[in-house]
């Protein structure tokens, strides 16, 4: 039933070495822990080998006990490989030629040929029964090798090394390393040359291993390796969506991010090599890089970005920002790459910019077109209030403008005056010349009689060849000498109406209106006033016209 114990162990070992494999503590946490199991299961095994006789389950003991010692040399070896960032070297095809002389140690342990590693002689007092075969100082020469390649690792670390934080840790690991070796020396010397000086068995190794533990898992609490803060840190770093690698001031490589990894082929320890990055992009994203990173080597006090585009799987817009990391006494101990992927925004912002640009192109048309219209219905507005022989506004719109002014200058008592007129024996030019003449003659009365009138005075053709003037702020007296005014001026015009021909000359009879008084009863019915002004007017005309044509007659209303 011991072979049913012992496979339980093994199973919850198994199951220890799994939880410690998944869960999110640092390599060197792991392998720290590897080492700190072999030290647990050495002082246990030696432990439980003194608790027997039985020379059977004594070796037993003592070959799991030298089995865990025999992958002592290479965990150490190990861990201060990552410790001083060159896990480069540990590939995993390299991985098992490293081992293979622990592997051996080990096979040696296990298979104790002939007891050639181990052997207990019962016969000899119980001090002296054990004893070791040429395989156990194999074992001692490897663990020797693996610690004399650890120290000059550490040696040589410690020589070119210059970052306090780098140093510290393999200060630490050194003086463990260093305790422990001590204790084992003692142990040799003590357990297996001058063993009969004491007389019983002192497990020097045993306190060794658990001086070094303890110091190590102090000065690993003390200078924060495995604090937790860290490792949520990781969690919140593998979380973002943003390529994250945190560099220390010689750019070794300290921390990647998940976002990171299928992307470029960086590994925790390795020195950050731009050129190999740049090898990454192609054309200009790679001279863009190295100024990038001549930037950051000129000024590392300064935040730095670019962005780059790169074909991974697909075409991707990239920013990198580099962003220093600094102490309390503001000097740069490391740097943060960030890479953010920007494809889709840039994206947007391009389709968004087409969209713009289809909008201004419409935008502009639609600007185009609203003049068009603008101009159209100013020349629709205009054809509707003038009158398209003459170019003078027409009847509609000079009677809608009475309405409007009239009401004005009762309400303020402004004085206007109107002016009816009609063209004398206008019938006789058309029966004589023509009707085309005809036109060209009331065309060239109105330009004459606009020569007569003021600019605020509105000149509409009534009908036929009858014409109305509306003169506001005007008053009996000042309309007499525009109304004369404006008779000379189209007795005077002549029209030409073809080489040879007398030119024609035409008169007017005019009536004249001037309003200076107003009822206050006037207001209450506006139309009703103007259409009395209008038919004073014309009975003026009329009366002209009666009266021999080529005058004026003048009318005062009240
Ligand atoms: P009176 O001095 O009494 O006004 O004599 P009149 O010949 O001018 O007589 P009346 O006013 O009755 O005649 C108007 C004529 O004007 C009739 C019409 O043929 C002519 N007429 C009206 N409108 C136009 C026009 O737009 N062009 C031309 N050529 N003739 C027109
Ligand atoms: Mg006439
Ligand atoms: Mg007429």
């Amino acid at each position: 039933m011991i072979w049913l114990d012992f496979s339980m162990f093994l199973v919850l070992f198994g199951l220890f070495f799994y939880v410690l494999a998944s869960s999110t503590v640092t390599v060197l946490h792991r392998i720290y822990l590897f080492l700190h199991t072999v030290f647990m299961i050495w002082t246990l095994f030696q432990f439980v080998s003194q608790t027997t006789t039985e020379t059977h389950f004594k070796l037993f003991y003592l070959s799991v006990s030298y089995t865990a010692l025999s992958l002592l040399g290479i965990g150490w070896f190990v861990f201060i490989v990552f410790l001083t960032g060159q896990s480069y070297v540990i590939r995993k095809s390299r991985l098992f030629i490293l081992a293979l002389p622990a592997l051996i140690s080990v096979a040696a342990v296990i298979v104790n040929p002939n007891g050639m590693f181990l052997q207990i002689n019962t016969e000899l007092t119980p001090l002296k029964q054990l004893q070791h075969g040429p395989l156990y100082w194999i074992m001692v020469v490897q663990l020797v090798l693996y610690m004399v390649v650890s120290f000059i690792i550490m040696f040589y670390k410690l020589r070119v090394e210059k970052a306090e934080r780098q140093r510290t840790q393999i200060k630490t690991a050194f003086n463990g390393m260093f305790v422990l070796v001590l204790f084992a020396i003692g142990d040799l010397v003590l357990n297996i040359f001058i063993i009969e000086r004491f007389n019983r068995y002192i497990p020097l190794i045993s306190v060794g291993m658990a001086f070094a533990a303890v110091y190590l898992v102090h000065a690993i609490r003390r200078n924060k390796v495995l604090d937790i803060i860290q490792t949520v840190q990781r969690d919140v770093m593998n979380t973002m969506s943003m390529g994250i690698i945190v560099l220390d001031e010689n750019d070794t490589i300290i921390e990647v991010n998940k976002v990171i990894k299928p992307i470029f082929r960086l590994r925790i320890g390795d020195k950050f090599n731009p050129a190999l990055l740049g090898s990454q992009f192609k054309g200009e994203a790679s001279k863009e890089l190295k100024a990038f990173m001549e930037a950051q080597r000129t000024r590392p006090l300064e935040r730095h970005e670019f962005e780059i585009a790169i074909q991974h799987d697909k075409y991707r817009h990239v920013i990198v920002q580099s962003s220093p990391i600094l102490n309390n006494k503001k000097t740069p101990v490391g740097r943060v790459l960030t890479f953010q992927d920007v494809t889709e925004l840039r994206l947007l912002v391009e389709e968004t910019n087409n969209q713009n640009e289809m909008l201004q192109d419409r935008n502009r048309d639609l600007l185009i077109m609203q003049d068009e219209l603008f101009q159209a219905n100013k020349k629709l507005e205009h054809m509707a209030i003038t009158d398209g022989l003459t170019g003078c506004f027409n009847r509609r719109y000079l009677l809608y403008q009475l309405e409007q002014e009239i009401v004005t200058n009762i309400r303020y008592g402004i004085p206007f005056s109107i002016f009816l007129f009609d063209l004398d024996h206008f019938k006789s030019i058309n029966d004589k010349h023509g009707h085309l003449v005809g036109d060209e003659v009331l065309c060239s009365t109105v330009d004459a009689v606009r020569g007569a009138l003021r600019f605020t005075d509105i000149l509409a053709r009534y009908g036929g060849e009858e014409f109305t003037v509306y003169l506001p702020h005007t008053n009996r007296e000042q309309a007499d000498q525009i109304a004369e005014k404006l008779m000379e001026s189209v007795e005077q015009n002549r029209v030409n109406t073809g080489i040879g021909e007398q030119p024609i000359s035409v008169t007017v009879s005019m009536g004249v209106i001037s309003i200076e008084h107003f009822e206050p009863s006037d207001l209450a019915d506006p139309k009703a006033f103007l259409r009395e002004l209008l038919a004073q007017a014309d009975a003026a005309l009329y009366e002209a016209k009666y009266s021999g044509r080529n005058r004026i007659v003048k009318r005062k209303l009240a």
